[in-house]
């Protein structure tokens, strides 16, 4: 579902959206400043979104969180390497 305002793509909870922003983390390199690093509440559509601007999210400096990215991403690396 994407907002109507925004056009993001909307999460129905905050828990959704955290989770969801931790996988894009790890799953795309980002160039640094760059990409979404954060979650907000929308106004319009009662939602949650991400957002590229202001400070990144807390969880994604957690140390299980910073672990979990790190081996998903060791993990895609091998995936495409296999695929060849
Ligand atoms: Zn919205």
């Amino acid at each position: 579902m994407f907002c109507k305002v925004s056009h993001k793509v909307c999460y129905d909870s905050e828990t959704l959206a955290e989770e969801a922003l931790i996988q894009h983390h790890a799953r795309q390199h980002h160039v640094p400043g760059r990409g979404p690093v954060n979650i907000y509440l929308c106004d319009h559509c009662d939602g949650w979104h991400f957002t590229s601007k202001g400070e990144p999210h807390p969880s994604l400096s957690r140390p299980d969180v910073q672990e979990r990215i790190r081996k998903e991403r060791e993990g895609n690396y091998w995936e495409r390497k296999l695929r060849g």
